[in-house]
Parts: structure tokens; C-alpha cells; sequence
């Protein structure tokens, strides 16, 4: 399965990602995980990353395109892989393409998880992700089993410093210009996969789980 998973900011992209790489064990590749990474390791790609990231503006095009492009030729995507956050834009999408094309295969779907504007905010600011191995969790809708810590591994769970009401508000207008677009994209291919996200985290995975089957 090759896979690309969109939606808004806070839709559940990263939550129902762990769910569908579990299932058809391909591997999670979240551009927005791999900045993070970067950034708490003090790399070079963090530093670029970064600003773009707290101004809760997309990190440019070609930088992303840079590491997705480097991620997919590696091992464990054989098999298949699940982008997550990538593409978010016509040229990222315009990419993937070429990359692909290039490895001899193509994209199985594009899986759109659609929540309703009002309910992304509070879940963005309720969120709390895992230090360790970046599961997200949720201090209203999906608290882990113990408060602060992380249900998979233990690791301290903490506060995104772009999940503020101020830079929520410019992401979401940063999708709706730049990523909305990719649904038309998508659509035209044939490929476009549209969820229902207002819906508890099982039911949503159970009806990506039989549109793709
Ligand atoms: P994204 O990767 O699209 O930004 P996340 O998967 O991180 O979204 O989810 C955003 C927040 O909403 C997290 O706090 C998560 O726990 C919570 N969440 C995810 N899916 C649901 C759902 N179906 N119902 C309620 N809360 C959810
Ligand atoms: P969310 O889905 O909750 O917005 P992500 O973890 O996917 O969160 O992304 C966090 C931030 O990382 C984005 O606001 C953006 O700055 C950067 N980012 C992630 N993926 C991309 C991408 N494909 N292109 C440009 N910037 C990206
Ligand atoms: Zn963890």
C-alpha cells in the first residue's frame, strides 16, 4: 500500500496513522515528526525548520521535498509507506509524483479525514504528544492512561509550542490556501478517499479501513 493521509491541522492525521501502519505495516512517515526530530536533535534541517514551524508556516518547499524524496528511496518503504502531512502543497504534490514514478510505483489513495473548522481548534489546544516516540494524545477526547505520560512507552508527554490558539489560527488559513487545493488534485486522479473525522478515533479508522479494502 502506497498512501498519502491529509486533512486540516488537528484532523487526526498522526492518530490514525499509527492505527494504519500497524495494520498494513508499512512504515509512518510524517514530515511534520521528522522537523520535530530535527529540531530537538539541533540539526541543520531543525534550525531551518523551525521558525517556519513556530510562525505556523509551511517550511519551504524545498527543503520537504529534500527529505521525503531521500525518506521514500530508503529500505523499509519496499513494501509501501504512509505519508502523513505530505504533500501540502501542488508542487510537493507535483514531486511525489516524479518520486515515485521514479521507484516504479504508484499511489494506491489518498485518504482525506474531514473535520468540521470549530472542533479542530479544541482539539489542537487539548492536544499533548509523547516526547519519546511522538503519539498523540488528547487531554479532553483521548487522555492517556496515566496523566503526562505515554501509554506505548512511558515517554513524558508535552505541549506542541505551534499548538497555541495564535499560530492554530494562521495554520488553518495556511491550509486552506495551500493545502486545500491537493483535494481537487487528488479528486481528479481518482485517488481522493473522503472521511468523516467528526466521529470517535475507532469509527473513523474502521471506515478508512473499508474504503480501502
Ligand atoms: P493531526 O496529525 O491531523 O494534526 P492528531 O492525530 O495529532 O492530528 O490529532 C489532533 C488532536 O485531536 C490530538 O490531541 C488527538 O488526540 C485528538 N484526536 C484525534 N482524533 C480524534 C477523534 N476522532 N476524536 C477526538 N479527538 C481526536
Ligand atoms: P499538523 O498536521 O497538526 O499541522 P504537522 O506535524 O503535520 O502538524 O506539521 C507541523 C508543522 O510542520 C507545519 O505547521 C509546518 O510548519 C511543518 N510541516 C510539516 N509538513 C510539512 C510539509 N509537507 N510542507 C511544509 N511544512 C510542513
Ligand atoms: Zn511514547
Amino acid at each position: 500500500m502506497n498512501l498519502i493521509i491529509m486533512g486540516p491541522p488537528g484532523a487526526g492525521k498522526g492518530t490514525q496513522a499509527e492505527m494504519l501502519v500497524k495494520e498494513f505495516k508499512i512504515p509512518h512517515i510524517s514530515t511534520g515528526d521528522m522537523f520535530r526530530e530535527a529540531i530537538k536533535e539541533g540539526t541543520e534541517l531543525g534550525m531551518k525548520a523551525k521558525t517556519f514551524m513556530d510562525g505556523g508556516q509551511l517550511v519551504p518547499d524545498s527543503v520537504t521535498i529534500g527529505i521525503v524524496r531521500e525518506r521514500l528511496a530508503a529500505e523499509d518503504c519496499v513494501r509501501g509507506f504512509l505519508l502523513d502531512g505530505f504533500p501540502r502543497t501542488v508542487p510537493q504534490a507535483d514531486a511525489l509524483e516524479q518520486i515515485i514514478a521514479g521507484l516504479e510505483r504508484s499511489l494506491d489513495a489518498a485518504i482525506n479525514i474531514e473535520v468540521a473548522d470549530e472542533i479542530l481548534m479544541a482539539r489542537m489546544v487539548g492536544r499533548r504528544i509523547c516526547r519519546q516516540c511522538g503519539a498523540p494524545y488528547n487531554i479532553e477526547f483521548n487522555p492517556p492512561q496515566e496523566a503526562g505520560k505515554c501509554d506505548q512507552c512511558g515517554g513524558e508527554l508535552y505541549q506542541r509550542s505551534d499548538d497555541t490558539e495564535a499560530t492554530v489560527a494562521n495554520r488553518l488559513a495556511v491550509y486552506i490556501q495551500q493545502t486545500e487545493p491537493l483535494l481537487t488534485y487528488y479528486q481528479e486522479q481518482g485517488l481522493l478517499i473522503r472521511i468523516n473525522g467528526n466521529q470517535e478515533v475507532t469509527k473513523v479508522f474502521g471506515d478508512i479501513c473499508s474504503s480501502l479494502r
